[in-house]
């Protein structure tokens, strides 16, 4: 393990400054960087903590919309009563991390910002992602990976509230030496068609410094459901996030099937906000949604559980 120094920001101008040295990761509550560098999946020279910026770790309200600090712990999310209220699919997303520790400890940019979970990257094994020239999961163990091939590596994303932020149409507010944008979040997670070497359109030297959440996805009738290999403490196999907005617009958004979360198609979501729908109607919306999957040797089981899951959050957003 290479050492690496640590330092603390109290504004974003003294992160993006560290950041433009280029061999500096920003850290939210280390959860997942610092078992990268102790797998050697991540070598940084130096971490600097954003913990420190007023801003960072802040819920702001304005115009009936959020703005949430990139530092902001995944157990505020769960637990901030307006939060619950207006954006309860996030709060549920955010409670449904992991453990009680790690919700503490992990920051939403952090959660968002995170590397993939298959285990033939994390530990070294020959991989598109580790220099070698094929996909070890897609020949090899691949009963948590993708169903919908989104590119030549076959892995599942593995945030949960990223499904969420996907259903809610976040914006990622980002900032580096040279000044900010905003990434609408369907444009954040990129597939491995896109990149091999990350899985977020972050140039180097950008950090995240929030996420925007708008008025009109708060409210309506929302839906988050996880289903995991075991009841506790575990990735998705697959998750779903739908939301009915007030303004009658659908949005379905799948987790645990796709190298990013994956929206179903504009005109289902458009079925699902005509209404009126029996029971047939609903299974064949759900089989349509899953048309165009691939599943692996091993995770063709995650069609079921996926079909499963979108009749429950469609049967929901029609009552
Ligand atoms: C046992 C275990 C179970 C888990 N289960 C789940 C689960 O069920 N669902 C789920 O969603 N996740 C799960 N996770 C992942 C966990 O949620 C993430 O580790 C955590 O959210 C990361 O947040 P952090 O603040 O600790 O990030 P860090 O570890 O500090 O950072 C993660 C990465 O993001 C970068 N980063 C951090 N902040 C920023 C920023 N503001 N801008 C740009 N880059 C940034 C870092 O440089 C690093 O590369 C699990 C992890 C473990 C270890």
């Amino acid at each position: 393990m290479r050492p690496f120094t640590y330092s603390r920001a109290n504004d974003w101008s003294a992160a993006t400054s560290a950041l433009a040295d280029g061999d500096v990761s920003p850290l939210g509550g280390g959860t997942d960087l610092i078992p990268l560098i102790r797998e050697g999946r991540a070598a940084p020279g130096s971490l600097i903590d954003l913990r420190g910026i007023p801003e960072a770790t802040s819920i702001s309200w304005s115009n009936g919309g959020v703005q949430i600090g990139a530092a902001v712990t995944l157990r505020q999310l769960a637990t901030d009563k307006a939060v619950i209220e207006a954006y309860p699919m996030l709060s549920e997303a955010c409670g449904a991390v992991g453990s009680y520790a790690l919700r503490h400890m992990g920051t939403i940019g952090g959660n968002i910002c995170q590397r993939i979970r298959c285990w033939y990257f994390r530990h070294g094994h020959e991989c598109l992602r580790t220099g070698g020239s094929h996909c070890s999961a897609e020949i090899g163990e691949n009963q948590y990976h993708a169903i919908f091939r989104t590119g030549p590596c076959v892995v599942a994303h593995p945030s949960d509230p990223a499904v969420a932020l996907v259903a809610l149409e976040a914006v990622v507010h980002v900032q580096s030496a040279q000044g900010q944008r905003e990434i609408p979040i369907a444009d954040f997670f990129l597939t491995s068609r896109d990149r091999l070497d990350g899985e977020t359109a972050l140039q180097p030297g950008e950090v995240v410094t929030g996420i925007m959440l708008p008025a009109h996805s708060s409210g309506g009738t929302q839906f988050f459901e996880k289903v995991m290999q075991r009841a506790a403490w575990d990735f998705a196999l697959v998750s779903i996030a739908g939301i009915k907005r007030r303004d009658g617009e659908v949005r379905l958004v799948l987790g645990g099937v796709a190298n990013t979360p994956w929206r179903v198609t504009d005109s289902i979501e458009e079925d699902v906000a005509s209404g009126g729908l029996a029971e047939d109607d609903i299974e064949t919306l759900a089989q349509r949604a899953l048309y165009d999957a691939e599943p692996l040797s091993g995770n063709a089981y995650k069609l079921d559980v996926a079909a499963g899951l979108l009749r429950r959050a469609i049967t929901t957003l029609v009552a």
